[in-house]
Parts: C-alpha cells; structure tokens; sequence
C-alpha cells in the first residue's frame, strides 16, 4: 500500500519542531547568524525538547525514536534556519550516531547520554585539508604504541568541533595496510582537550555562519587503545554507511531550506506592489512560485522514499544519493529564485531569504558533493 501520510507521532513531533522553530529560532537567529556566533541557549532548548536524541535508545537517555523522526525535525527546523538545523543534523547523524551504531558497550555508556540530552555536540573527522570526495586517500595516521593510539595529522572543516560543550571527535585513520596493499583505515575517538589536538580559529564562511566549524590538527595525541571505534580496518565502511544516513538527514535539511523560500515568497507577493498591483498577481511571478512548490513536493518524495527503504533496512544508498542530489538543487534554485522575488531586499541580510541564499549552496558540497552523488547512482547502475 503507498501511504504518505506521516504517523500521528511523526506528525507531533515535526508540529512542535515547526512551532519552536516559528517561534524562538526565527526572531533571533539572524542576529547570531551576522555576528557569526554559536546560538548556546538554542542549542540547550533543542536538547531539552529531545531532538539530539531522537533516533537514540531510550536506555542512552534518547527518544528511542528513527531517524525519520530526525528528518522531520530538520526539515522544520531548516525552514526557518540552517545553522541550527546543521548543528543538529551533525551533532546527532555524524556525531552520535557512530558511536550508536559501532561504539562498544562502555564507549555508548560514556558518551551516548549527554549527546542524545544534546548538552554535550560530538564531531566527525573524515575530511583533510588534502581532500574530502576521496576519503581512502586519509593522511592521518594512528599508530598502537603501549596500549594507545598515537594520532597525528589534520582534518578541515569539520562541524561542531570548536564549541564550548564539544565532546570528542572521531577521526578516520590509516592504522596500517591492507594484504592489497591499500591503506587500511579506522576510526578513532579524541576527546576534546586531548593534549596534541588543536582547534584552528573559526572560519569565515559563506552560509551557516551560526554553526561551529574548524580545522583541526593532531600532533602526537594519545588516547587509549579502547577508543578504537568499531572494528580495526573498518573506519571507512563505517563512516561511508554513516554518510548513506547522513544524505537523507542532509536531503530533508534542503527541502526545509526549499520550503523557507516558498514561505516568505508567498507572505512577500501578497505585500509588495510593482506598478499599482501586488506582484503575486504577476504571472511570471507565480510561475516562479509554482516551481519552487513543485521542487519541494519532488525534493521531499525523494527523501521519504530513501527514508521508507532505510527504516525497512533495505539497500537505500542510491535513493539517499538522489534524495540528496534533488533536494540540493531544490534548495539552491528556490534560494535564488526566492531572492529575485524579494528584488533588493533579497540581497539584504535582514531578509531571512538572503540567509537562505547564503546557505544553500553548502548542501551541494558537504557530506559528498553532487558530483559524488552521481558517481554513487551511477556506480548502482552498474556502471564502472
Ligand atoms: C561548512 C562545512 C562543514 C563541513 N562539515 C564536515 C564535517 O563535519 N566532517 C567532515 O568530515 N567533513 C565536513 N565537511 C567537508 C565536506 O564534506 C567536503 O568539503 C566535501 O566532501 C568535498 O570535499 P573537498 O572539499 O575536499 O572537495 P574535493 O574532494 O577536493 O573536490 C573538489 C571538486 O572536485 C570534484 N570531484 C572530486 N572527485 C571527483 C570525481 N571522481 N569525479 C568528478 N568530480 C570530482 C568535487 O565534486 C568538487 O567539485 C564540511 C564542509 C563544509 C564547507
């Protein structure tokens, strides 16, 4: 049966989400957003409502909810701001969740009940200063020497890991080589503070100025070989199935990004008048409107059925690339279109569609840039 009606708690959940969202993102984000600062008191209501713990176990303290619920929530959350949304979407899908889903019983026990309570972030180191796309080309190293592992090396751009409540990072590296002689690589947990690991200044960025964002560096950091995430030589199929998850997260953070631009397009055309009319009542106008409609409703189909395949725990990893591919592009048209419709006011940063514009195009690039997604639903069509 084909039935896209959301559960009645699935339902509640993205009405509450919708209404914090409204009503306590929305008035004070785009002051954090220019002065380039962590919304701490955001971040702590979000973890009181539950949301880092949406997809968790119960016995970790989360919701014992799915991860659709997640994507509910950033979807509602991203129709208002995206820095908030990323800060979930990385806190729970890159920071949590591996831990969740390979850490041992003591590494879940340790860390799972102040993420899921959203008052500790955790962080994901997968990319390096020398690339991201090509993740089996890590530089960073970890060596067992004693009974630790000794890390050394760098990572770039990784989200959540500078803030005041970060726990740890979890970083893949090369911990020796493979019989095919390729690089061999697993995931170790930092913890914040670690002697040797350092936090680079904040970036300046284009988009998600309100979310935490840093270089890292390790320079001989020891961590106990019980940090070892998951299985030794496992750290890339595991982060690669963390990413797999993470698309869909991702795919349901745009099409709320999509959503916001059709929000205020359609408050904004009721209002302006352009040669004695409200723009609304211009077709080229409402042409605009009924595509960005229309890229929502797609974008959104897309990212429930990867959803729907995931929840069955059926292979998901070519609807989760088109999920993502679709509802990027969804977003960085609707942002653009979104911006023309507001004329000048859409290049003002008061304007939450500016905003929007501002943080689109991060979704084409982060947790696999379109070009990979390609790759990736090309590759599930069998092609080499
Ligand atoms: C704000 C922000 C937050 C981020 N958060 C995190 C995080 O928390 N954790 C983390 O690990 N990473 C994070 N990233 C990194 C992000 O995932 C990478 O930027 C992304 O995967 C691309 O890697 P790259 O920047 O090294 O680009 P590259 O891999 O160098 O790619 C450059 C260009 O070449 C293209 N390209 C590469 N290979 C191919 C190919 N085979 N065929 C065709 N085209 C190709 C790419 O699509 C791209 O257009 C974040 C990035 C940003 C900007």
């Amino acid at each position: 049966m084909i039935d896209l009606t959301l559960p009645e708690e699935h339902e509640a959940l993205r009405k509450t989400v919708q209404e914090f969202a409204r009503a306590e993102v929305a008035p004070v984000i785009g002051d954090f957003y220019e002065r380039g600062e962590f919304p701490y008191r955001i971040v702590a209501k979000m973890g009181a409502m539950g949301l880092f713990g949406l997809p968790i176990g119960e016995e970790y303290g989360g919701m014992g909810g799915d991860y659709f619920a997640l994507c509910l929530a950033l979807e509602e959350l991203a129709r208002v701001d995206s820095s908030v949304a990323i800060t979930l979407e990385a806190g729970v899908s890159l920071g949590a969740m591996p831990i969740y889903r390979f850490g041992t019983d003591e590494q879940k026990q340790r860390w799972l009940p102040d993420l899921a309570a959203g008052t500790r972030l955790g962080a994901f180191g997968l990319t390096e200063p020398g690339g991201g796309s090509d993740a089996g080309a890590t530089r960073t190293a970890a060596k067992l020497v004693d009974g630790e592992w000794v890390v050394n090396g760098s990572k770039a751009f990784i989200t959540n890991s500078g803030t005041d409540i970060t726990s740890h990072v979890a970083v893949t590296a090369v911990t020796g080589l493979r019989d095919d002689g390729r690089k061999e690589i697993s995931a170790v947990i930092i913890p914040a503070g670690t002697k040797g690991f350092a936090v680079a200044k904040k970036y300046s960025k284009v988009g998600w100025n309100a979310s935490d964002t840093h270089e890292l560096s390790f320079d001989d950091v020891h961590v106990p070989e019980a940090n070892l995430l998951g299985t030794q030589g496992r750290g890339y199929a595991q982060f690669l199935s963390t990413l797999d998850e993470g698309r869909v997260a991702i795919a349901a953070l745009a099409v709320g990004l999509a959503q916001g631009c059709v929000d205020e397009s359609l408050k904004y055309v009721a209002e302006r008048e352009a040669f004695g009319r409200k723009i609304g009542e211009y077709q080229a106008i409402q042409f605009k409107i009924a595509d960005m409609e229309t890229r929502v409703h797609t974008a959104r189909l897309a990212y429930y059925a990867a959803a729907a395949k995931m929840l069955r725990s059926q292979p998901f990893k070519r609807e989760a690339a088109i999920a993502k591919l679709v509802a990027s592009n969804a977003a960085m048209d609707n942002s653009r279109e979104a911006t023309q419709i507001f004329g000048g006011y859409g290049f003002m940063n008061d304007f939450p569609v500016a905003r929007f514009y501002r943080d689109a195009k991060i979704l084409e690039i982060g947790e696999g840039t379109s070009e990979v997604q390609r790759i990736l639903i090309a590759r599930e069509l069998g092609l080499h």
